[in-house]
Formats: C-alpha cells, structure tokens, sequence
C-alpha cells in the first residue's frame, strides 16, 4: 500500500457534528473526497440537508443529514441509530460542534456558561460515548474532536472563560479516553485550530472590527485561515495514516502558540 493509500477512507462511515458549515462542513466534505460515507449532524436541519446534498454531488460520497443537538442525550442517541440504519456501522466520529460566548466572567451568567460547556464538553462526551458503542462492538474507529488552541492559551482582546474552559476539558477529556479505549482499538486524538475565518470568528469582528489585526499580530503567519487548512489535519487522524496516533493533540494555528 502505497503512503497516500493509508489516507483513504473508502469503506468507512463518519460523522460529523456540525457539518452544515465552517470548520465541520470543511471537515465533512474532506472525509467524503477521502472516500468515507459522511453524516452532517447539526440542529438546522434545513442547512444540515443542503450541506449533506452538495457535499454528495460535489464528491460522490454517500451522505445523510441528521438533526441533533449534541447537547441532548436522547437526540445524540438517535443520531448514532440514524446513521448505523442507514450506513451500518460507525467508523469516524468528528466532534467538531462548538459555541462561544465572548463575555467577561463579571457579566456572565450562569446560563451562558452552562451553554458553553454542555455543547463544547458535554457534547464531546455524549457523542463519544453513544458512538462508541458500534465502534467497540465492531473493529473499532477514530474520534476526531475539534479542540482549540485555546485550550493551551489565554487569548486576547476578547473574554471568553467558558470557551476555555470547556476546550481544555475537552483535551483532558481525550487523554483520559485514548487510554480507556485503546483496549477496543479505537483511537481518540484533537485537532487544535487557531483562528479560523467563520461564523464564530465573524461573531467576534462583529463586536470589534479592529480585532482580526490584534490576532494576527500575535502569530507567526498574520492571516486568519479558511476552514480548508483544518480539514487534511482531520483525515489524517481518523485514518490508518494516523495509525499509531492516539491521546494526541495536532495544533493548526499558524504559529499562534509559539509567539
Ligand atoms: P461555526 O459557528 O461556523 O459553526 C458551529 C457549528 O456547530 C455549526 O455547524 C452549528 O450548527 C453547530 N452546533 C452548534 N451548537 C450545536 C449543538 N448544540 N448541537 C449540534 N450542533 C451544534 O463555528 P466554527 O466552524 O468556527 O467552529 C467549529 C468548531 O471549531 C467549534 O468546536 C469551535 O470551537 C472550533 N474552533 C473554531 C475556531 C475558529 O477560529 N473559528 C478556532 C478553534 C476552534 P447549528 O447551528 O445548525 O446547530
């Protein structure tokens, strides 16, 4: 087999929460050119079924578009049956679905922080947990979670604690279950972006239009990067390129973290 060969993904079902747009629907249509069967899972789910329909014809993929709020244990629950109706089985799960709040913790109220971490975090472990069931009863698979640099940094000018808070949950969260799982061959690893051009960065330029300077001031390659430059860093760890990854966390934030 040759070394692009262990990037394919034919054969494979994924989903993704949060594939109908940003950094998910760049990361649903990769894993479809890759060759996976792909499942958009958001709430929308009139931009849910757009997105899985032009996701199929612009790759050929096999897709299927699913509501859900990854918050809600009984509607995560009926996103796994849905997919494994329809494809069989699980393979890849991309925990890509994420809110922020930019809110100093003075101002911030007890709902919004709860928000935060119960799409972010407890979303996370609701989705692992029910879509590893087909993956641990069968040959095992590949969670893909969408973490943040943010995790690792403080950032600036914008306030935003549960957001942090919530995405260094979400890298302890993954060390702890690659171990508990790598007895089921299923490997649980991150991808940490930087600053990514979408709604959730838009949010931001919204409030203070001067603010995506002061971002790339503060890294080494100045820009704010499309949704495309995470994706190829999601194939490969849900593929058998990644192999002899797991409990890893792969940053993409054009030098944020090292300036
Ligand atoms: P967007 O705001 O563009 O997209 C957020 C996605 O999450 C949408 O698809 C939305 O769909 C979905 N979503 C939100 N809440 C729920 C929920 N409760 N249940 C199911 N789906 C939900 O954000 P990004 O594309 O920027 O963010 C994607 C991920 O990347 C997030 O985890 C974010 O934290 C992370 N990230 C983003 C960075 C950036 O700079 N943009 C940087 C680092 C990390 P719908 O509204 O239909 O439910």
């Amino acid at each position: 087999m040759g070394v692009l060969d262990r990037f394919r993904l034919d054969d494979q079902t994924a989903i993704v929460t949060g594939g109908n747009r940003g950094i998910g629907r760049a990361i649903a249509r990769a894993l479809g050119e890759a060759g996976a069967d792909v499942v958009v899972a958001n709430r929308n789910a009139d931009s849910g079924a757009v997105a899985a329909e032009e996701i199929a014809d612009a790759t050929g993929a096999e897709t299927l578009a699913v509501p859900v709020d990854v918050a809600d244990e009984d509607s995560v629950r009926s996103m796994v049956d849905s997919t494994l109706a329809e494809f069989g089985d699980v393979d890849i799960l991309v925990n890509n679905a994420g809110i922020v709040v930019h809110e100093g913790i003075e101002d911030m109220t007890l709902d919004e922080w709860n928000s935060v971490v119960q799409t972010n975090l407890t979303g996370v472990f609701l989705c692992s947990k029910y879509a590893g069931e087909p993956m641990r009863a069968g040959d095992g698979g590949s969670i893909v979670s969408v973490s943040s640099m943010s995790a690792f940094v403080a950032n600036y000018p914008q306030r935003q604690v549960a957001y942090n808070a919530s995405k260094g949950g979400v890298e302890s969260f993954t060390r702890q279950l690659a171990s508990e799982w790598a007895e089921h061959g299923i490997r649980v690893n991150t991808v940490a972006p930087g600053y990514i051009r979408t709604d959730n960065t838009d949010q931001a330029d919204a409030v203070d239009p001067d603010i995506d300077e002061v971002w790339k001031g503060e890294m080494l390659m100045e820009e704010i990067a499309p949704p495309e430059d995470v994706a190829p860093t999601v194939v490969y760890l849900a593929s058998d390129a990644a192999r002899y990854v797991t409990g890893a966390s792969v940053v993409v934030d054009g030098g944020y973290m090292v300036r």
